[in-house]
């Protein structure tokens, strides 16, 4: 993996967000992405070597989807042995659902994938996108004293943190620290020096060849409990037709209401094969479905719980199962796994 090259060689991959947008008579646009490298002269004087990529609409990435994945694992997998290590420019909006999609998708990664963005846009006289990129892309090229990648897995760096894609979640809309982990410690800080958390960093016994994955398969559905939801509302969304999965959204350690029609409406949703996977709406924390008599229930209904795993990861990782043509146990059994560290289970 070590290159002769004293040289980092780093690719950008440009896909659109704020970071890259300039203020037009219609509101921010995106730009094109020399509007960007012009307006960040500083990058030249990390002496790296820097080649990027952009795509061909720069997008705002609340119009992410599979197909948009798709392309950024092919433009990292296409160019996987050239470059020691890959940041990805993105909107904020879904840069945690696309850190977690990436992380299942790019199978052996054990090259850094650093994604950022900015909260204002780079060409603003007031912004955070320099800092974020130049911060990225260093992370990108930082070595351990072995010569290996520091960061062997997707990470998003934002402001003054480094923290596991598959743990991120943007938590605020304003503010420059846009990201956190709340139930993973951050990988690494951001301030005078950039300082990494080894013991949390992933490790990989064996370098396998990147295994990049191209189906994942959306066919799921959301379900966000609430006090009073009725009857109709949960069995209308179970019904949905096509779909083959559910990340149920559940109240504190994992619970729901215990009323018969509730969990009669589980159970034979469980019974016509969907899979419901237990997802709490707290940050922090996760489930324990056998803690209280409610979620105990759910755990009764055929209910897989997520433990504490993000809903951006919760949503991908279904994806990725599905598209892996796994059968229905399979995929049950994964979802009770940590694959890439997306999870914790005691
Ligand atoms: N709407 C933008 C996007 O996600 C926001 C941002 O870039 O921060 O693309």
């Amino acid at each position: 993996m070590e290159t002769n090259n004293p040289k980092p060689r780093i690719l950008i991959i440009y896909t659109g967000g704020t970071i890259g947008m300039v203020e037009t008579p219609d509101g921010l646009q995106p730009f094109d992405f020399s509007h960007l490298m012009d307006n960040v002269p500083k990058v030249g004087q990390l002496g790296y070597d820097i080649e990027s990529v952009q795509f061909p609409q720069p997008i705002d990435s609340s119009n992410m989807n599979p197909q948009y994945w798709n392309r950024i694992v092919k433009d990292i997998a296409d160019r996987y042995e050239d470059f020691d290590g890959f940041v990805v420019l993105h909107g904020t909006d879904t840069m945690a659902y696309t850190a977690s999609a990436l992380s299942f998708m790019l199978r052996n990664l054990t090259k850094p994938v650093v994604i950022t963005g900015s909260q204002l846009p780079i060409g603003d006289t007031r912004e955070d996108g320099t800092e974020n990129l130049i911060s990225a892309l260093q992370v990108a090229a930082a070595k351990d004293e072995n010569g290996d990648p520091m960061i062997q897995e997707v990470v998003i760096s934002f402001q003054d943190y480094i923290v596991r894609g598959c743990r991120s979640t943007k938590f605020t809309s304003t503010g420059f620290h846009a990201f956190k982990s709340f139930n993973y410690p951050d990988l690494g800080t951001i301030d005078l020096h950039i300082e990494y958390d080894r013991p949390y960093l992933m490790r990989h016994s064996t370098v396998l060849p990147l295994d990049p994955f191209y189906s994942m398969d959306p066919n799921i559905l959301v379900l966000w409990l609430y006090p009073g939801i009725t009857e109709e509302v949960v069995k209308s969304q179970l019904a949905t037709p096509g779909i083959k999965a559910v990340v149920l959204r559940t109240f504190g350690a994992g619970n729901a209401p215990t009323e018969q029609w509730f969990l009669t409406a589980l159970s034979e949703a469980v019974g016509r094969g969907l899979i419901i996977f237990n997802v709490t709406q707290c940050l922090n924390g996760g489930d324990e479905q056998k803690r209280y008599y409610t979620g105990d229930m759910l755990a009764k209904a055929g209910v897989i719980s997520g433990y504490d795993i993000t809903a951006e990861a919760a949503v991908t990782k279904l994806m990725y199962l599905l598209g892996s043509g796994l059968s229905a146990e399979e995929v049950k059994h994964y979802l009770t796994v940590p694959m890439v560290g997306e999870m914790t289970v005691e």
